[in-house]
């Protein structure tokens, strides 16, 4: 339950809108990215917890959030940024429903190896990519994310390249992460055409995981200090 006091710096935050009770949950659906980063400033500030969803199609009952702590869903960051079809690149916010844009793509004879029957209806980018095995094939077909941390900062990293070239991999670093470091904003991913038939496709429930599992090296593990320090963003 969000303190009466957190709930109105939230609903302010907020302008009054996109905000919504269910039981003792609260849910917020911030309608862009800057709204987004404010929000994750003061709940750093005020020691709100904040769980990330897309639809939310994984939480149940079940779930048992902390005190003081709010749903922010992507739900209405929701625009497709581009979709390049000389170099096979596209760049959706991670609201967008996969089924939806992929459907619209597959008419036009451009595909993604991961098979489109196989997802649920509200799935999300962020909420799919967020929940990916991160040594899982599909991974490397992401080439760019963007995501904002616990202290609010807007981070980009990778685009239409293939290899990121840094000393880590920001991208297979997040790929999985379940909301642990960040709220993820937008996704670069290739595209790949349908009519060849060359474009093997995966099931989803093949390259889920239930539980993050950080890369290997001590870099990563330096890296998970950095990005929340206080804890901001609770996954369980
Ligand atoms: C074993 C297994 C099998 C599965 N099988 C299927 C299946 O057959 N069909 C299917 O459709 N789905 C399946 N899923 C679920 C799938 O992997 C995705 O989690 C789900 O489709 C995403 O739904 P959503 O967009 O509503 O995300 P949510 O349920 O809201 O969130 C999913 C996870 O991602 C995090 N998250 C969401 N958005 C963001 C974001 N923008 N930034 C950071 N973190 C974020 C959340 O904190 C949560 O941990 C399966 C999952 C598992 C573990």
């Amino acid at each position: 339950m969000l303190s009466p006091n957190n709930r109105n710096k939230l609903i302010s935050l907020l302008e009054h809108k996109n905000y919504q009770t269910a039981g003792d949950s609260f849910v917020i659906f911030p309608d862009d990215t800057d709204t987004m980063a404010r929000i994750i400033k003061t709940a750093n500030r005020f020691g709100i917890k904040i769980v990330v969803i897309g639809s939310g199609s994984t939480f149940d009952e079940s779930f048992r959030h902390s005190e003081n702590s709010v749903f922010l869903s992507t739900r209405r960051v929701n625009s497709v940024v581009y979709v390049d079809k000389t170099n096979m690149f596209a760049e959706f916010q991670a609201g967008c429903i996969w089924k939806t844009e992929f459907g619209k793509l597959t008419s036009e004879g451009i595909t993604f190896p991961l098979n489109i029957g196989s997802i649920g209806d509200k799935r999300t980018f962020g909420g799919i990519f967020s929940s990916l095995k991160n040594d899982s094939c599909v991974t490397n077909f992401f080439t760019g994310i963007e995501f904002i941390t616990a202290d609010g900062t807007l981070i980009r990293y990778g685009s239409r390249t293939l290899k990121n070239v840094a000393g880590y991999d920001l991208i297979k670093f997040m790929a999985g992460s379940m909301g642990k470091f960040g709220v993820i904003t937008s996704l670069t991913l290739r595209l790949f055409p349908s009519e060849d038939g060359s474009c093997k496709t995966v099931e989803i429930k093949d390259i889920s995981a239930q539980n993050y599992r950080i890369p290997e090296g001590r870099i990563y593990k330096n890296l998970i200090l950095e990005l929340d320090p206080n804890g901001v963003f609770q996954t369980d």
